[in-house]
């Protein structure tokens, strides 16, 4: 038997070519060559106004935190279905977190709650899209402009992926990618924030290095460099730009791949959705899919628990994914808000498959069949439950 791991690194030839000329370029610090062309990379193909990578999404996240003069006691509004990251940035600031719970459809945040969760103490609004599918843009970006907010993007799984064509990250104020591991590009660890308007351009460099204008300094901008504000250490060394930049000349190999494995999936497993024994994952009109993950929702927790160890004792590992973070042991006697069904629902019964660029097709045959052959196997014991979602 063959294991099949959730995820496996995928780290293209050149990568090894890059790291060397990093080195030998004897600058393998932040911002060097390999920053730059994949900065370049971001403007010129993708038209971003102006991205600084960092050594994850959580500092891209922890900056616009900053950049958000966030400070203590203002509400931040996030959903519950996330990664710790998104509400930590704001937390380290003094923020109260003001959870939202996903959508009925996809367990993305449900943009006609939000309105309802704000309040004076109200400062920014942060959609997550998970598994790289939109959010409803323009109901979360009209209802920020009426209320003077913030908008931060955590587009942590949303590389490649687009509302109504926009790159996801450029729509709000600012957006935080990761390069992690898991993630569809990857520099091991890594990130990217994406400042969409000018007047955040020079603060945001001058946080990325340390509360220092030495950005301004190297391009001859200012005759001596000092320190103008706060900041941190943000900028990843450049060996780490050299592996992400691999990542980015291979970037639509990679993704006609994983697209290739998603709708494998999804092709295969329809039936199961039309027979009612599961959910697949479903992509609203607005939104583009950039296949980061393959979800199943099950009928019940128990089925999970079922079936993920059907697949382990079969050599797949198919894994859950978010515990809320409104009943997270950190967070939950604070949580002042209402219950959030939806939310609870994907963290009892989501199911992400196996999805990483070396996976072959015959795998994916061999990970359906798996699964089909488990609901053939315990048809009696689930239909009944599954009309309860
Ligand atoms: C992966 C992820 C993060 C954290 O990214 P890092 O690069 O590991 O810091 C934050 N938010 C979401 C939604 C993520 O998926």
């Amino acid at each position: 038997m063959t294991f099949i791991p959730f995820n496996k690194p995928y780290v293209p030839i050149q990568s090894y070519e890059y790291i060397k000329e990093a080195i030998g370029r004897g600058k393998i610090s932040g911002n060097g060559f390999f920053t730059q062309r994949c900065h370049n990379f971001f403007c010129d193909q993708l038209k971003f106004k102006k991205v600084l990578l960092t050594s994850s999404c959580t500092d891209a996240l922890e900056m616009s935190a900053i950049l958000t003069q966030i400070s203590p006691g203002d509400e931040v509004i996030m959903p519950s279905f996330t990664f710790p990251s998104t509400a930590n940035a704001f937390i380290l600031r003094g923020a109260h977190i003001v959870f939202a719970d996903s959508e009925s459809t996809n367990p993305n945040m449900d943009a006609s709650q939000v309105a309802s969760l704000i309040t004076e103490k109200t400062k920014a609004i942060v959609p997550v899209h998970y598994a790289g599918v939109s959010c409803d843009m323009d109901t979360i970006m009209q209802i920020a402009r009426e209320n003077q907010l913030y908008v931060v993007e955590d587009a942590a799984q949303a590389i490649d992926s687009y509302y109504k064509g926009i790159p996801l990250g450029t729509i709000g104020h600012f957006g935080a990618f990761s390069f992690h591991e898991t993630k569809n590009l990857s520099s091991g660890e890594g990130g990217m924030l994406a400042i969409n308007h000018e007047r955040y351009f020079d603060r945001s460099e001058h946080i990325w290095e340390k509360g220092t204008n030495r950005s301004s300094f190297f391009r001859n901008e200012v005759d001596k460099y000092g320190w103008v504000d706060i900041g941190s250490s943000f900028l990843p060394s450049d060996i780490i730009a050299a592996l992400l930049y691999a990542q980015l000349e291979e970037m639509d190999t990679i993704q006609s791949k994983r697209l290739q494995i998603w709708d494998r999936y999804y092709s295969q497993l329809k039936h199961l959705e039309q027979n009612g024994y599961l959910r697949l994952p479903s992509i609203p009109d607005y939104a583009s899919n950039n296949a980061h993950l393959f979800y199943l929702i099950c009928s019940c927790e128990k089925q999970r628990q079922d079936l993920i160890l059907y697949l382990k004792n079969r050599g797949i590992s198919a894994i859950f994914h978010y515990l809320p973070l409104h009943k997270s042991p950190y967070y939950k006697d604070k949580y002042r808000g209402p219950k959030l069904p939806h939310s609870e629902l994907y963290a009892d019964r989501l199911l992400r498959l196996p999805l990483y660029y070396n996976l072959e097709l015959d795998q994916v045959d061999q990970i359906v069949e798996t699964i089909c052959e488990f609901f053939s196997t315990k048809k009696t014991i689930y239909s009944a439950s599954i009309n309860e979602r």
